[in-house]
């Protein structure tokens, strides 16, 4: 038997984070009621000029920075021609010969180490309406028309359905790091067409090309390959010929589906937009978008698991929420422990903001007061528990950690005649539990040291009610 393997390729359409359209001023929002962001530009009407939306072109430069691409000196524009209802100039804007950006790469996480997929281009164009399909009827909203696209293609890099979903994680993480785009998928802000052949594996020519259009999800188009590559292997085990073509998932069958072959692919037609000029950016005008590069999300986690011994669970959290993680960094920089700095803002202060109204940027006590909490742990002028009470405290009020515990007493009591007190208390009331405890039932020591810590309200350190009790309960 052969072996096969499978060779990706994908292409990635992302709406691109502006204000208004692509070529006209109407408003760029998802949800309003349909048609009501139209006007005779983006509906195609005749005698109307295209003007190109800067902060696109400013967010697409940007975005070949952030996927190491090259930035063009010279872009152009071309019409692709298609008739299709939703397109309503029967023609789509886009960078066919001279794209914007083009030749990088996206490293992301992948089966326990780093992938590298190379970017072909990265190019501009505009989305299309949506069509709607009733009863009876049909109908079509142009809200989207004219909305800026961003088409990311990628070299067929990938190697199999798992690592095309990380690749689109990745890429999904690097748009939304950099405010390109906010890649809601709900909103169909990104979609996917997947390209995927097979081949006997080392062999070096390509098997035939099958398309998958118009993926909505990043679970789908893993599961649209986990169901084609088998297939395109099966059709050559059993002696068959595949031929270019293009597909459709059907996501509750599970299937792909073929839409057409070769021969009734499409022609478009490409020709120069005689409408624009070719878009030529200056030094200055590079040089304003080279400000908004921000570091990427993988080398953000890289980092704090490097500079601040972070387990990669950690560094995770803090790549996901951006302001908890310069937060950390501010108070981290200045502890011995960043490790503790790190618990108590993951499990304590997220968990906090999580119940309450507040914001981070609202925060009553001082970011200095987590580093004192920390200190009276270690110090052991106060036990693990109470530090969460007086945490709770710090929160509410926005007093000093030190200043709660003089003022509500809670001091650890490490004093052996205290603590001693408390032990035969917990004796005396438990009989049973010492009794088990002296017939080698370990334990029941565990219970009476709760109990001894329920009786000091929290207050009595650990480790010396451990050796005290253990001593008196031998008896
Ligand atoms: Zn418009």
């Amino acid at each position: 038997m052969t072996d096969y393997e499978s060779v990706i390729g994908l292409e990635t359409h992302v709406q691109l984070k502006t204000k208004s359209k692509m070529w006209c001023g109407c408003a760029n929002e998802f949800g309003a009621e349909p048609n009501t962001h139209v006007c005779p530009v983006c509906l195609g009407l005749p005698g109307v000029l295209p003007v190109a939306n800067e902060e696109a072109l400013r967010l697409t430069a940007l975005t070949g920075l952030l996927l190491n691409c090259t930035v063009s000196r010279v872009a152009k524009f071309d019409r692709k021609n298609y008739f299709y209802p939703d397109v309503p100039k029967n023609y789509q804007i886009t960078q066919y010969a001279r794209p914007s950006t083009a030749n990088g790469y996206l490293d992301f996480e992948f089966s326990g180490g780093i992938a590298r997929v190379r970017i072909t281009r990265a190019h501009l164009e505009e989305d299309v309406g949506k069509n709607f399909h009733f009863e009876r009827t049909s109908g079509v909203d142009f809200n989207r028309a004219g909305v800026p696209l961003l088409e990311i293609v990628s070299e067929p890099d990938i190697t199999s359905a798992d690592m095309a979903h990380a690749y689109l994680s990745g890429l999904k993480e690097v748009l939304m790091y950099g405010g390109v785009s906010d890649c809601d998928m709900e909103k169909g802000m990104v979609r996917c067409d997947v390209n995927v052949s097979v081949r006997p594996s080392g062999t070096q020519e390509l098997g035939a090309k099958i398309e998958i259009k118009n993926m909505n999800s990043f679970s789908g188009v893993r599961r649209a390959l986990e169901y084609e590559i088998p297939r395109q292997i099966a059709v050559l085990e059993n002696g068959g010929k595949l031929v270019q073509s293009t597909r459709r998932w059907d996501d509750v069958a599970g299937v792909t589906e073929e839409m057409r072959t070769k021969e009734h692919a499409h022609d478009y037609r490409y020709f120069p937009e005689p409408d624009l000029m070719p878009f030529e950016p200056t030094d200055e005008w590079l040089a304003e978008v080279k400000k908004r590069m921000v570091e990427l999300p993988l080398a953000r986690k890289q980092r704090f698991m490097r500079d601040y011994q972070l387990p990669a669970a950690d560094a995770q959290t803090f790549v996901w929420d951006l302001p908890l993680g310069d937060y950390f960094e501010n108070v981290a920089r200045q502890s011995r422990n960043p490790k503790a700095v790190a618990n108590w803002i993951i499990n304590n202060l997220r968990a906090k903001l999580g119940e309450t109204p507040t914001a981070l940027a609202d925060l009553k006590f001082k970011p200095e007061g987590i580093l004192e909490l920390i200190g009276l742990v270690e110090s052991k002028r106060i036990s693990s528990s109470i530090a969460q009470q007086v945490f709770s405290e710090m929160f509410e009020t926005g007093e000093s950690p030190t200043a709660i515990v003089q003022k509500k007493g809670l001091a650890q009591v490490s004093d052996a005649g205290a603590i001693e007190q408390f032990c035969d208390e917990v004796i005396a009331a438990n009989p049973g539990p010492v009794s088990d405890f002296r017939n080698g039932k370990a334990a029941a020591l565990n219970y009476l040291k709760g109990q001894v810590m329920k009786l000091s309200k929290g207050k009595a350190d650990p480790a010396v009610v451990g050796e005290i009790l253990e001593q008196k309960a031998k008896g």
